[in-house]
């Protein structure tokens, strides 16, 4: 049987990893070094299109057609509030496509976002390939425990485009706590502090041996590294504006010099109180005069600029301990996931908040990548390792009701799998006709959440109003991906579904 491999496919980096013949766990080296491959695709001003390490390389000098950190819109509307920050942000374009999704403009082609995941996913299949010599037609994929139903779907199917089967889609907390607790008959509940490129996630996992049950989940897919690096960005444009007064943010190419160099400062400022921070030639002066920008970054300053984020993400952690009904010293372990956790101060408010520092247990970059292998090689024929993965739903699922209400079918944290069903009757004389509108999300009205779709089930017998009843089954599988169902209750005759547009 061909290997199957567990990816972790991260907003700014990617990592692939895969259980080896006796059971050792591997990650997959890029050309013999690197473990990560940039989650960035291109396409250069030959038409060749590039993807990981190749289009990082030349990011500088061709921002338009140069897209990253995708990952923090797929399968989000257009008319979603992340995609106008968004737009803010990247140099590339982003339009609305048929149903209120995103698509990219690269180089005059356009991109769905799944698409743009599939290139990431092939170029890891590929590298996989290479190394283990042989083909890669499954995987299993992690993802951010705060994913919708709909980014879900979008990770799916990107794999389908591909020709790559994901197997199974876990949430990457969930993941980095296998890494964690695999083979050691663990009985303890640990939390996951996972803050990456783009993507905050919290996870309480209660791990008895080969059971890892989640007790509960939160976060916020729009806080990560970026947000830090975007501090400094901001920091930069105003101390230059407040001197030369210019201003640089219409400028892609200074704008993704000071980029690259607010990343790589906030990085070393994790280990040194004090960078330089200077770029040659950013601009012209209006007299022509070449401008740089040259100053210093100090560790408080970045603190300054971030401890806002920092204190989301701490509020995240209480009001998950507060779902999962444990209190602070009931968690053994407080894991740290993610490049940014390396942050100082993420450690120091993560310290004084438990008591306790945060465990080495795991590796923060690859945690993630080594938990979907061990779990992808649980899931082969006749592998001994019988791991069970309970986990739940991150935020309620609903329909909308009257006055734009938001009617919750499942609360957040339901575990998964889960089936619900509601009633509905009609509302006319020989309607033959329900529609529904699915929401995730946690907010009173529908219209401050993300719409999943738009269902129409059709083949009602003709009744009076009122007099025919359904019944509507929401189905949500281990992978936090719903399905919907109808049947007509007197008839007990199932009822044709279909999705008719996620569009708001
Ligand atoms: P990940 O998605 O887990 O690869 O996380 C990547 C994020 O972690 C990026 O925003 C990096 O800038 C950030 N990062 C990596 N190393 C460090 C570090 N030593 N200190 C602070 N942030 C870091």
């Amino acid at each position: 049987m061909p290997p199957i491999i567990g990816i972790d496919l991260g907003t700014t980096n990617s990592c692939a990893a895969i259980v080896e013949g006796e059971g050792q766990v591997k990650l997959i080296p890029y050309k013999g070094g690197d473990f990560t491959i940039p989650s960035i695709f291109a396409i250069d001003e030959k038409g060749h299109e590039l993807v990981g390490h190749e289009a990082k390389r030349q990011w500088q000098l061709n921002p338009k057609n140069t897209v990253y950190a995708s990952k923090r819109v797929i399968g989000r509307a257009y008319s979603s509030e992340v995609v106008d920050v968004m737009k803010q942000v990247v140099a590339y374009a982003m339009r609305r496509g048929d149903h209120d999704d995103v698509v990219l403009d690269v180089a005059h082609k356009t991109f769905a976002l799944s698409e743009i995941a599939a290139k990431i996913l092939n170029k890891i299949r590929d590298v996989a390939q290479d190394y283990l010599g042989e083909k890669v037609e499954r995987a299993v994929v992690t993802v951010p425990a705060y994913f919708t139903d709909r980014q879900r779907q979008a990770v799916k199917d990107a794999g389908r485009l591909i020709g790559l089967e994901v197997v199974r889609i876990i949430n990457e907390p969930t993941a980095a706590s296998l890494a964690y607790g695999i083979g050691k008959d663990l009985h303890e509940t640990v939390l996951i502090y996972d803050l990456g490129g783009g993507t905050f996630d919290v996870s309480i996992i209660e791990i008895r041996g080969q059971i890892f049950e989640v007790k509960a989940t939160g976060g916020d897919i729009f806080l990560g590294g970026i947000d830090f690096d975007n501090a400094i960005i901001g920091h930069v444009l105003a101390e230059f504006s407040k001197s030369q007064h210019l201003d640089l943010s219409g400028d892609p190419v200074a704008m993704q010099r000071i980029k690259d160099l607010a990343e790589r400062s906030k990085i070393d400022l994790s280990t040194r109180a004090e960078v330089p921070f200077t770029v040659p030639f950013v601009t012209m002066s209006a007299q022509g005069m070449p401008l740089n920008i040259e100053m210093k970054l100090s560790r408080p300053l970045l603190e300054e600029l971030t401890s806002g984020l920092v204190d989301r993400t701490m509020r995240i952690v209480r009001s998950v301990l507060r779902d999962s009904g444990l209190a602070v010293g009931d968690i053994d372990e407080v894991m740290l996931v993610g490049g940014q956790t390396r942050m100082p101060l993420v450690q120091q408010q993560l310290s004084s908040f438990f008591g306790k520092a945060p465990s080495k247990g795991v590796h923060p970059d690859e945690a993630v990548a080594i938990g979907a292998a061990i779990y992808a090689s649980s899931l082969e024929t006749g592998s001994a390792t019988k791991l069970q993965l309970l986990d739940v739903i991150p935020m309620a699922i609903g329909i909308e009701a009257a006055g734009e209400r938001f009617h919750k079918v499942f609360q957040r944290n339901a575990p998964i799998p889960n089936a619900k069903a509601i009633t509905a009757t009609t509302s006319y004389d020989d309607q033959t006709e329900v529609a529904m509108r699915i929401y995730q999300g946690e907010a009173e009205l529908v219209t401050g959440n993300e719409l999943l779709g738009d269902f129409l089930f059709s083949g009602l017998r003709a009744a009076p109003a009122g007099a025919a009843r359904i019944e509507v089954v929401f189905d949500v599988n281990v992978e936090g991906i719903l399905t919907m169902s109808a049947r007509d209750l007197e008839t007990g005759k199932q009822m044709k579904t279909t999705v008719r547009v996620t569009q708001h």
